[in-house]
């Protein structure tokens, strides 16, 4: 399945940090533009880059229409298994584009043009893609919002974009439970200062959603007499979507991510590093609230002409452990994509793989596991289990696309277990320590990339172009600042070791602890507190608050503990996993005042710590060392 044209991984590298315009503008030759681009690579004056900025092209014509006028109409493109439904139903190419151009045409009927936002906060079936697509073909900005998010975070994402439209269902399904998502929508509706003047609900019979007379409307009923639409022309620089990702501060980044440079990076991304070819059945196991659901999940694998898998679904418990073994064989999978989490969930469930007996799983090639760092004994375990290849990289919600990974299009890219891999063709990855110099293989620093960043990756943040800059460039001169630490060891492959800044990760789920103790911060009882991420065998992390109470304050520690989980899960939602609130009578701080994060997250995890020579009062880490044990 290499294809032996693309020659050598070190060739194809050394030419895309050498001479990146020569490197991109050949890839981009394997999309079918409209107008292709003369302009190759910008470089603006605040140090961020525009590619292809003169390039026209529609991405939901390269994803659906291109495919069929390739022939492959009549191959699945979409295949959408619902345990928790008990439903399974298949899309053609040709189906899949005539229920996008026609819901692309309702859209327009409601009043959306190209370049205006439309918010989608939608469970995991088809309809959540076709919206996707059909945002695409119409040349609107979809911001897809996750379902497990409560109606304060939808509210600020609605604020912060201004969509003309809102698309959901009826309701989402988690195992056995109905979760109705119209009153989340409605709560979010009057919590958020703008409004859209119409919302489109997916009824979905499990629970029906009652619908407000003038502004709601029923999706499947209003498609009724629309006729289809054509893909419109876009410019390369128009954004195809928005997603929001957490940042060190309680307001969520708008990751923009425009059409051209996307359109280059998915098929680059499903062909060289993941070693996809059309026809091809692929299975990127994430929701298409997050990141994965955009490049794994819609974009990449129709892009690709591949046939992806949608799954509304959980790895354990729907039915049981052995669902993923059951959809590969089902299938006929080539390829998978999840989270470690998800493995080691199923881990835990069925540690013999005793559900994998007997299960054929001829057709997988290998799995890809990414979000979160990959530990030894998981990555051994289901190595071991299915005798397939198991192939960690790295990538970000900013990237859109993996930054290191073994490159399976690419000869001679051999992956190294342990690490992430090396850096994909097109990422100048370094290490650098904290004033900015350069470090050697081995010691750990800073994880950063040299400018420019290739194509697809985000160039700036919705309506907040400074805070791009100050987030991501300011910290090291002429370099991406990634957010993560590690190193990169004598062969060229890089470890991640975790985040750097005040973001965490449960679950694969990007979390920000500083909002978090924003939000632990407005209890009435709560003089200070300190959120931080602490080790979980299942989730990777989950978050602990340490907690400080106001002088005179009367309510015991457990109310106001249990208040500020219930705070926590009405405003963030059940995904932060907010469950841990400890009370303690001071934090250990510096003598300048910072709260010492890395001491209280190793005393946590119940690892070795020194006490910092900067803390001015040693002897409350004893105290709190004893109140987490
Ligand atoms: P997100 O933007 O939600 O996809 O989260 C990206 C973050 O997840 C990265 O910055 C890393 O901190 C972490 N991450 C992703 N992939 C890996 C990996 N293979 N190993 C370690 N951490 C990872």
């Amino acid at each position: 399945m290499n294809n032996r044209n693309n020659g050598h991984y070190a060739r194809h590298y050394a030419q895309s940090i050498a001479e990146p315009e020569v490197y991109w503008a050949q890839q981009a030759l394997q999309v079918d533009w409209y107008r292709p681009p003369q302009q190759t690579l910008q470089t603006l004056p605040d140090g961020t880059h525009r590619w292809f900025a003169d390039g026209q092209l529609n991405t939901c014509h390269l994803a659906l229409d291109l495919q069929i006028e390739q022939g492959r109409g009549d191959q699945w493109a979409l295949i959408y298994d619902s345990p928790v439904t008990d439903q399974q139903a298949c899309f053609t190419f040709n189906q899949l584009r005539d229920e996008v151009a026609r819901l692309a045409g309702l859209l327009r009927q409601l009043g959306v043009e190209k370049g205006d936002g439309v918010i989608i906060y939608m469970p995991m079936i088809p309809q959540a893609a076709m919206a996707m697509l059909a945002c695409a073909r119409i040349g609107a900005v979809h911001s897809v919002v996750f379902g497990g998010f409560a109606p304060h975070e939808l509210a600020i994402r609605i604020d912060d974009l201004k969509p003309k439209l809102l698309l959901t269902a009826s309701c989402g399904l988690e195992f056995d439970r109905v979760i109705p998502y119209k009153p989340l929508v409605d709560k979010a509706l009057e919590l958020a200062r703008f409004n859209p003047r119409r919302v489109l609900v997916w009824q979905r019979p499990q629970s029906l959603a009652l619908l407000q007379e003038g502004r709601d409307l029923d999706w499947a009923q209003a498609l009724h007499g629309v006729g289809p639409v054509d893909p419109v022309p876009v410019s390369s620089l128009d954004p195809l979507y928005i997603l929001y990702t957490s940042g060190t501060t309680g307001k969520p980044k708008g990751i923009v991510r425009e059409n051209g440079g996307h359109a280059v990076a998915m098929r680059y991304t499903m062909n060289q590093v993941y070693g996809m070819q059309a026809g091809d059945v692929w299975w990127g196991i994430s929701d298409v609230g997050w990141v994965v659901g955009h490049t794994l999940i819609v974009y990449g694998p129709l892009m690709a002409g591949c046939t992806t898998i949608f799954y509304e679904g959980k790895p354990v418990r729907t039915p049981d452990a052995g669902a993923y073994w059951r959809v590969v064989e089902q299938y006929g999978v080539n390829a998978l994509f999840c989270a470690p989490t998800a493995i080691r969930a199923i881990r835990k469930e069925d540690p013999q793989g005793r559900l994998l007996k007997g299960r054929d799983l001829d057709s997988l090639r290998r799995v890809f596991l990414a979000g979160e760092k990959l530990d030894s004994s998981t990555h051994e375990w289901l190595q071991q289990l299915t005798a397939k290849p198991v192939l960690d990289h790295w990538w970000q919600t900013e990237t859109g696309w993996p930054v290191t990974a073994p490159c399976l299009g690419l000869e001679g890219h051999e992956p190294a277990p342990g690490s992430s891999n090396r850096a994909v063709p097109g990422y100048a990855v370094q290490v650098l320590d904290d004033e900015g110099r350069r470090l050697p293989p081995g010691e750990q620093g800073a994880i950063v990339i040299a400018l420019p960043l290739p194509p697809g990756c985000s160039q700036t943040l919705w309506g907040d172009h400074e805070r791009y800059l100050s987030a991501y460039l300011q910290a090291f001169a002429g370099y991406y600042n990634t957010g993560d630490g590690g190193f990169i060891d004598d062969s060229g492959f890089v470890h991640i070791m975790g985040r750097t800044d005040d973001v965490i990760n449960v679950s694969g789920h990007r979390l920000s602890t500083g909002e978090m103790e924003d939000l632990t911060g407005q209890h009435p009882a709560v003089a200070e507190s300190a959120v931080i991420g602490v080790h979980d065998d299942i989730k990777g992390q989950v978050p602990l608050a340490l907690v400080v109470l106001k002088d005179g304050v009367e309510q015991g520690a457990d109310v106001v503990s249990r208040e500020l989980i219930a705070h926590m899960r009405e405003r963030i939602g059940a995904l932060a996993c907010f469950n841990r609130v400890v009370v303690v009578k001071r934090l250990p701080k510096t003598r300048s005042g910072k709260t010492l994060r890395a001491v209280l997250r190793k005393i946590a995890d119940g690892e070795a710590y020194t006490i910092p020579a900067t803390i001015d009062d040693p002897l409350i880490l004893e105290e709190i060392a004893n109140a987490l044990r």
